[in-house]
């Protein structure tokens, strides 16, 4: 049973960065619960503890405290980043350990998957002497998820369909990397696609220029292919083998196992 232990940065009396009307904490928490969800959801193999589930206040030991004693063999620590930049960066320890070359292995495999989920831009693969890296006595990661006062970051992340983004990132990425199995049996549903804006073009192809047909808000499509990166952004195939953008911006995507009778 690989333990993972997920921890929701700041809370409580700390609210960590505030800008754009977001509070850090608010979000840190939103994306371990969501991160969990996918989880549990999905994977099997595993079992899950979160430094908080609610909008507590803990210190960085008390953290560090609670995966040590529970012998986690994984620790994510939760962020958004704030002044001046925009993006996503993780962090692991800067000093010399045993473990270090498997920290960067399982880290590397975290963060790629986090920036193909949610197309930001990669400020790299970064180490640092943060405590919650440091006092970890597990292979640890820190995320830094898009900046709090950068202005399209922030819009990004006031949407709740860009949150499960990057919590799918998160999920998947520990998934993938800790070697979990998928659940059997209709564990993870049929993926659908919701067409958010008013009208938006599909592609005959996985090009941009290939336009095919308009599909109209509130229309809703079978996924066939899972997100993939196209040419500065990304996009999925629907049922009837066109393509559509991924753009949390226009569309929402969504797992059902029981809606497929309904839709085509
Ligand atoms: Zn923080």
């Amino acid at each position: 049973m690989t333990k993972i232990f997920i921890d929701a940065g700041h809370g409580g009396t700390d609210p960590g960065a505030q800008a754009n009307g977001l509070r850090e904490k608010d979000l840190t928490l939103k994306l371990a619960l969501k991160t969990r969800d996918i989880l549990n959801n999905e994977y099997e193999g595993h079992s899950l503890r979160l430094s908080r589930t609610t909008d507590a206040t803990l210190s960085l030991t008390e953290r560090t405290n609670m995966a040590n004693s529970w012998g986690a063999n994984y620790l994510v620590s939760i962020h958004i980043n704030a002044g001046g930049g925009t993006g996503f960066e993780s962090y692991t320890y800067n000093g010399s350990y045993a473990g270090k070359p498997e920290t960067n292995r399982l880290r590397a495999i975290v963060h790629d998957k986090i920036v193909n989920e949610t197309a930001f831009r990669d400020r790299g693969k970064k180490e640092e002497n943060f405590h919650m890296v440091r006092e970890s006595n597990m292979p640890a990661v820190l995320t830094e998820n898009g900046f709090i006062d950068h202005s399209s970051d922030a819009e990004k992340l006031k949407s709740d369909a860009f949150l499960n983004n990057v919590a799918r990132g998160h999920a998947v990425g520990l998934a993938n990397a800790l070697g979990l199995s998928k659940k059997s049996g209709g564990g993870t549903g049929t993926q659908y696609i919701e067409i958010l804006a008013n009208s938006l073009w599909t592609y005959n192809t996985p090009d941009w220029n290939d336009r095919a047909v308009i599909v109209n808000k509130g229309d809703v499509y079978t996924v066939i292919r899972d997100k993939f990166p196209v040419d500065g952004g990304h996009m999925y195939q629907i049922k009837s083998g066109l393509y559509i953008t991924a753009s949390p911006t226009y569309v929402r995507v969504y797992r059902s196992s029981t809606a497929g009778s309904l839709i085509s």
